[in-house]
């Protein structure tokens, strides 16, 4: 199943595309001090080889200024550079050499002075995104309001824009972040009725993990499934690679991005579990990551039911009495030691990234579905009928029969 996506401009970031038909692209911010050249762009590298397409850096001094035209010749991604309260700072970066801008209309005001940053990126042709923050709102729309709801966000937004038309400008990213979900939300779906600009999404001050991740996702998510949205950010209190990794993921998850690397789904055991399944997804995650294989990879509990749930994973590992069950897309092809589960795992993933499945499932061992079927036959014997399926067929053949 693919998202249809709201049709928006595209506009190029550097090297990366957004809106249109582009990908949707991952966005994260460095923590360093950008005076700091060799450690942002160390920071930078590392989001780079997390996921992030697109990279931020605060511009808050005229040495960061500086220091961005040093980092960004040097860096893998293209580079934005984030401008609050000095118009003038904007200006600079753009001597810099950066490949976005953003500005907040919460705190550069006079019309003045965008209009000149819009004139100099014009020149350049280097975007701008207008990043509307709740938490900084224009004080005049935050009296008229009252709050920062939905509309106040969107007519800062608006506002800011129009002044960049006036000046031909038109090379536009729109954000209006809230830390509040349902509110995040309702701005985005909003401005998407007003304007055909690409959306850069996120939750604001979204905090740490797990609960920063799970609103992220929340506002994010729900907006993407609706085909709103054309780059994102996680805000997140952590170490910003867990930002690139998780907006990757995210994508990858909704089916919005290629898949880069491991993706492990594991059922979540019960009683009918032969084996510590914590422990092998932990070791199997471990082992599977290492190898960089962009697979996904079941680790189940039981053999009973985990090929047939799993069916749709590439691989997968089930535990039996004492052994391990390896299939590929749900056909048992190995019979293994239970000690030797991930081992097995790891060596005959490999093999299925080298050589496909179909050559994979001809290599299977003769035999191995068939014993499978008979360890889950039996463990059903000794643990019972967990879906208590003949009972289940009796009752309803008894009310088919009352109705006769
Ligand atoms: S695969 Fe087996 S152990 Fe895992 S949840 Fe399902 S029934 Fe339980």
């Amino acid at each position: 199943m693919t998202i249809e996506r709201r049709v928006t401009r595209q506009l190029s970031v550097g090297s990366v595309r957004v809106g249109g038909d582009a990908s949707v692209s991952v966005q994260s911010m460095t923590t360093t001090k950008t005076h700091d050249v060799d450690g942002t762009l160390a920071q930078v590298y590392s989001l780079s080889g997390a996921g992030a397409d697109i990279v931020r850096i605060t511009c808050n001094t005229a040495e960061a200024a500086e220091g961005l035209a040093e980092i960004v010749p040097r860096s893998p991604v293209p580079i934005i550079a984030d401008i609050h309260f000095q118009y003038r700072l904007a200006l600079a970066a753009l001597e810099a050499g950066v490949q976005g801008l953003r500005l907040n209309p919460g705190n550069i005001r006079k019309p003045d002075h965008i209009r000149a940053v819009a004139r100099e990126a014009k020149d350049r042709a280097i975007p701008i995104r207008v990043g509307v923050n709740a938490g900084s709102l224009d004080k005049d729309l935050l009296e008229k309001y009252g709050a920062p709801v939905p509309e106040a966000l969107v007519e800062s937004a608006l506002y800011e824009i129009g002044l960049l038309e006036d000046e031909g400008f038109d090379l536009i990213k729109i954000s209006v972040k809230h830390s509040n979900v349902p509110r995040m939300v309702a701005s985005y779906r909003l401005l998407s009725e007003k304007v055909d600009y690409p959306l850069h999404l996120g939750v604001t001050e979204a905090g740490p993990p797990p609960g920063g991740l799970i609103k992220s996702v929340a506002g994010i998510a729900s907006l993407l499934l609706d085909g709103i949205g054309d780059t994102i950010r996680f805000s997140l209190t952590t170490d910003p690679i867990e930002e690139a990794q998780a907006g990757r993921k995210l994508l990858e998850y909704l089916g919005l991005r290629e898949r880069k690397g491991l993706d492990l789904i594991a059922c979540p055991s019960c009683g009918r579990a032969e084996v510590d399944v914590v422990q092998v997804a932990k070791d199997a995650q471990e082992a599977l990551e290492a190898a960089n294989l962009p697979i996904q990879v079941a680790v189940m509990g039981c053999v009973v039911n985990g090929p047939g749930e799993a069916r749709e994973a590439d691989i997968g590992i089930a535990a039996g009495r004492g052994r391990g069950h390896l299939f590929i897309k749900g056909q048992v092809v190995r019979v293994v030691p239970e000690d030797e589960m991930v081992e097995a795992l790891l060596d005959e993933a490999r093999k299925l990234v080298e050589e496909g499945v179909d050559a994979r499932l001809a290599a299977a061992e003769a035999g191995a579905d068939e014993e499978a079927l008979q360890e889950a036959a039996l463990l059903r014997e000794l643990q019972g009928d967990a879906n208590q399926s003949a009972a289940r067929r009796a009752a309803v053949a008894e009310v088919v029969q009352g109705d006769q």
